[in-house]
C-alpha cells in the first residue's frame, strides 16, 4: 500500500464531530439546514424520462450561469470529466493535460479503460499549463503518428496548491487549439474558486472551452452532484453515455434540490474560504520546518513540503489531536478550506501544525 493517504476518498467527519477540524477537502462539507430542507420539499419525478423538475431546474441554470445551451447533472466529477473525455476522442488518440491533473492521477485511468486514450501529461508546477507548453506535446499531423484527440485543462489545479490559470491563458490554449481543430475540455472542479480569486464570473472565464465540467460538492457544499456544460448537441450525446456509465438516475430532484442552493449561493462563501487560506498560509510559512511561500496560495487549497517529519506521520499526530489532514506525497501536505471550517479553527490547526512540525 501506498504510504500516502487518499485526500477524496476517506469518509467525511460527520456533523455530530463537532470538535474534529476537517482540512481534507472541501467535499467534506454537509448540508445546510437549509439544503435539507429544500430536500426534503424537492419536487421530484424520473429524470430517465427528463421529467425530474428539480433536475430540469438545475441544469437550466447551470448553463445559463455558464452563458451556454445546456448542461446536465451527474454524481461526480470523474464522471462528468469522462463523459467528456468520451465524446471529445476516438479511441486511440492521446489527450494533453498536467502531469498532476485530476484526470490523469485520481480518475482510475478511465481515459485509457473507457474511452481508449492515453495521456500525454506536461508538467508545469505552478499549476498554469500555457500554450506554449502544451505545443510541444502537439502530436504531428502524420499518418504513422497517434493524434492529439484533446487538451484538458485544470482551474483551479488540485494538486497544483489550488493554482489559478488566468483568462488570457486559457483562451490562448483553446484559440490555437480550435486552429488546429483540437476541442479543449476544461475540468472546472473549482472553477467558481479560480472566478472568485480573479474577480470575474465563471461565463467570462471559461467562454472559449468546448466543455465545462464544475462541482458542486466541493467549495459551493452541496452534498453530491457536478454538472457538465456545453452545447446542446454535446449534452444530448452526453445523455446517452451517462446512462452507460450507470449515471441514469432516477428522482434525483431531491439531490438537485441541494445542488441549486450550493450553486445560488455557494459562491458567496468562497473568498472567506480564500481568505482562512490565505491566514493559515501566512502562519504557517513562517514556521520552522515547513517550506511554503505563501503568494502561491490563490484559493482555498494549501500544499507545502515538511522539512522534518512524514507526511504519513503528521496525519497520524493531527489525528490524534482531532484535525483531520493528508499528505499529497511522502513530504507533501495539503491543507483546504471549505465553508465548514471557521477562522477560529484555522488558528487552533496553525497552532498544533506548530508545535508538530
Ligand atoms: C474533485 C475533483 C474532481 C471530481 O471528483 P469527484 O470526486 O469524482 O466528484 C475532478 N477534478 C478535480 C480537479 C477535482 O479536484
Amino acid at each position: 500500500m501506498s504510504p500516502v493517504a487518499q485526500p477524496e476518498n476517506e469518509p467525511a467527519s460527520s456533523a455530530s464531530e463537532t470538535t474534529v477540524i476537517d482540512l481534507r477537502s472541501d467535499t467534506v462539507t454537509v448540508p445546510t439546514p437549509a439544503m435539507r430542507k429544500a430536500m426534503f420539499e424537492a419536487e421530484v419525478g424520473d429524470d430517465v424520462y427528463g421529467e425530474d423538475p428539480t433536475i430540469n431546474r438545475l441544469e437550466r441554470r447551470a448553463a445559463e450561469i455558464f452563458g451556454r445551451e445546456a448542461a446536465i447533472f451527474v454524481p461526480t466529477g470523474t464522471m462528468g470529466n469522462q463523459i467528456a473525455i468520451k465524446l471529445h476522442t476516438n479511441h486511440g488518440e492521446e489527450i494533453i493535460c498536467e502531469q498532476r491533473a485530476h484526470i490523469f492521477e485520481w480518475e482510475m485511468a478511465m481515459m485509457a479503460a473507457f474511452s481508449g486514450c492515453t495521456a500525454r501529461t506536461i508538467e508545469a508546477p505552478d499549476g498554469v499549463l500555457t500554450w506554449q507548453q502544451i505545443e510541444r506535446g502537439l502530436s504531428p499531423k502524420l499518418y504513422y503518428r497517434q493524434q492529439t484527440g484533446l487538451i484538458s485543462l485544470e482551474n483551479t489545479h488540485n494538486m497544483r496548491g489550488g493554482a489559478v490559470s488566468p483568462k488570457s491563458v486559457m483562451d490562448e490554449v483553446c484559440d490555437e487549439a480550435h486552429e488546429r481543430g483540437i476541442p479543449v475540455h476544461l475540468d472546472g472542479a473549482r472553477i467558481f474558486n479560480a472566478a472568485a480569486a480573479l474577480s470575474m464570473t465563471v461565463a467570462e472565464l471559461t467562454a472559449k472551452s468546448d466543455s465545462i465540467m464544475f462541482c458542486l460538492s466541493k467549495g459551493l457544499g452541496a452534498p453530491v452532484g457536478s454538472l457538465l456544460v456545453g452545447s446542446a448537441d454535446f449534452i444530448l450525446r452526453a445523455r446517452s453515455v451517462r446512462k452507460a456509465l450507470g449515471g441514469g438516475m432516477r428522482q434525483a430532484g431531491i439531490l438537485a434540490a441541494a445542488g441549486l442552493m450550493a450553486l445560488e449561493e455557494g459562491p458567496a462563501y468562497i473568498k472567506q474560504d480564500h481568505a482562512n487560506a490565505r491566514f493559515l498560509a501566512e502562519e504557517l510559512a513562517r514556521t520552522p520546518g515547513i517550506r511554503l511561500n505563501p503568494d502561491s496560495v490563490q484559493t482555498n487549497i494549501l500544499i507545502f513540503e515538511l522539512e522534518r517529519i512524514s507526511a504519513a506521520e503528521l496525519t497520524k499526530q493531527l489525528h490524534s489531536r482531532n484535525i483531520k489532514a493528508n499528505g499529497v506525497g511522502l513530504k507533501q501536505f495539503r491543507l483546504v478550506t471549505h465553508r465548514d471550517v471557521t477562522r477560529e479553527q484555522c488558528e487552533t490547526a496553525v497552532r498544533i501544525i506548530q508545535e508538530l512540525v
